[in-house]
């Protein structure tokens, strides 16, 4: 009887799913999304939820993960206003046809490449920054014309529920919609066909949503996470203060590390590793004071599970012994301490798998150089971080470390930058957004020659004699002397 109505319940979302695609696509083949009018109307819309509902975003981040209110303003509200001010005052010159060159074979001609909305998109979006990871890929779809489903993450339930309520309110529903669920919803809406998928999640999901996307040929965008290192170079004056102020910054001041590039572990050096320690130490009191747990600029462990999950990180025996600050819990708050592990094994738990929390471990290796070394045995990161004055150092650990975003002497800040991508490689994801970016990526890039009837070469037209093979054959690697060749019937 369960197993009937769970059925039933299935191909109730999977009616519901299909029915919600061809509305939107009746709204796509009407050619309302391609109008500029209608995508820079609907980006105003959207600027305005955030501006005009500051207060709500707050208490939504509050209920969901206990996110500081600055850190909900200056990382969800303030960042997508800035996508929509980038996406608006940019858009015209986005959709205008880039004019590329011909090549001699063509001549004469014109090209150029026109971008195309793709047509109905889904985006998936993740918890631990529910507000900006929902509507920032939105920003991209709309700006490129299409029409788009928005699935929040269930993990964040206020959020997504205001998210719901604020995009029927805001957004022309003929193409813009939420739809609320966890993974019922979320497989009915990737039984469809998409013209474009944009994920935001762990890889797990992250392969499921492909399987799905490749049962249409559909294209996907894959958000994705890792471990980001911070490699601490001893040996070139850097500023230590400095240098752990943004370690921490980057690490629990964003979302208490619940954030995709948040610094995942440290390498430096084995004599190093003491001092930095305690600047660490010195720089955390100051900023949450001697009972952390209690501090309101951190935000809590997102449910029970990521909590357990957290512990278990914790408590594997390789690491038991490895905690030199912080480790205290309190399971009923869901609140963990900022936590610094030092000279963990790397074939622990904590050193296997994404922490995505408050914990950081330090690796010790002998010369920083191995550091590298140490980067790249594992899975290609979603950024990684060097603190270093070593121009050498600097040089070699941009030529030689592969991850989605590097930054030097600073973590996490390049997010900001809309004129750099934002995306990883490898199992830190598929494709980049933000910026332009974000509207490359949910647009077709068209390619279009312009001939006239003039110039209408019989090269091409058998019957193929000597003169043309060779004369075809010097038009093709360009070569303007065996053009010239060729004419004069030289070999
Ligand atoms: P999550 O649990 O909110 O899941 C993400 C989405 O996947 C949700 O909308 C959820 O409904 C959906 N989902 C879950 N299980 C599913 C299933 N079986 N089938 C279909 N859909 C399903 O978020 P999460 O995965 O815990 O997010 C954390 C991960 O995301 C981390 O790895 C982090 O690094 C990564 N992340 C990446 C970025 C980025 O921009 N690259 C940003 C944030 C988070």
């Amino acid at each position: 009887m369960a197993a009937q109505s769970d059925s039933h319940q299935s191909n109730t979302f999977a009616e519901a799913a299909s029915t919600l695609v061809n509305e939107l696509r009746a709204t796509f083949v009407s050619g309302e999304t391609r109008n500029y009018k209608w995508r820079v109307s609907q980006l105003k819309q959207l600027y305005k939820i955030a501006e005009n509902h500051e207060p709500e975003i707050i208490d939504a981040l509050l209920a969901d993960v206990g996110k500081p209110p600055l850190e909900t303003v200056a990382y969800e509200i303030a960042m997508l206003k800035n996508s929509c001010k980038t996406a608006i005052k940019e858009l015209k010159h986005w959709m205008t046809p880039e004019k590329v060159r011909t090549s001699l074979t063509t001549f004469p001609a014109s090209a150029e490449i026109v971008s195309e909305p793709l047509g109905v998109v889904l985006v998936i979006s993740a918890w631990n920054y529910p507000f900006l990871l929902s509507l920032d890929p939105v920003i991209g779809a709309i700006a490129a014309g299409n029409a788009v489903v928005l699935k929040p993450s269930e993990i964040a339930p206020a959020t997504s529920a205001l998210l719901a309520k604020l995009v029927g309110e805001y957004m022309d529903n003929s193409s813009i919609r939420v739809v609320e669920g966890a993974v019922d919803e979320t497989s009915a809406l990737l039984q469809q066909k998409w013209d474009k998928i944009f994920y935001t999640g762990n890889g797990r999901v992250g392969r499921i949503v492909m399987a799905a996307a490749a049962k249409h040929l559909t294209p996907v965008v894959l958000e994705l996470g890792g471990k980001s290192p911070v490699v601490v170079d001893s040996n070139s004056n850097i500023n230590l203060q400095v240098t752990t102020r943004r370690i921490i910054a980057g690490k629990w001041g964003c979302n208490n590390g619940q954030a995709c590039i948040s610094p995942d572990y440290i390498i430096t050096t084995k004599d190093y590793a003491p001092k930095l320690v305690d600047a660490l130490k010195t720089e955390l009191e100051s900023f949450y004071g001697k009972n952390p747990l209690e501090s309101k600029d951190l935000s809590r462990i997102v449910n029970s599970n990521h909590f357990a999950r957290l512990t278990k990180l914790l408590d594997d025996d390789k690491v038991s012994g490895k905690i030199v600050h912080g480790g205290e819990k309190d399971e009923t708050k869901l609140r963990i301490s900022p936590t610094i592990l030092l000279d963990v094994p790397r074939d622990s738990l904590i050193m296997s798998e994404e922490i995505f929390g408050p914990l950081l471990p330090i690796i010790t290796v002998d010369r920083i150089e191995e550091s590298f070394e140490v980067i790249n045995s594992g899975p290609k990161p979603l950024a990684a971080y060097i603190f270093t004055n070593n121009k050498n150092l600097k040089e070699q650990f941009v030529k030689t470390i592969s991850a989605g975003g590097l930054v030097i002497n600073d973590t996490t800040i390049h997010l900001a930058v809309h004129t750099l991508p934002f995306g990883g490689v490898g199992d830190s994801g598929v494709g980049a957004y933000h910026g332009k970016f974000s509207f490359d990526a949910f647009s077709h890039k068209k390619a279009v020659l312009y001939r006239s009837f003039f110039g209408d070469a019989s090269i091409r037209y058998p019957p193929y004699t000597k003169t043309k093979f060779r004369l075809m054959k010097a038009l093709m690697t360009g070569s303007i002397v065996g053009i010239i060749r060729a004419i004069f019937g030289k070999s």
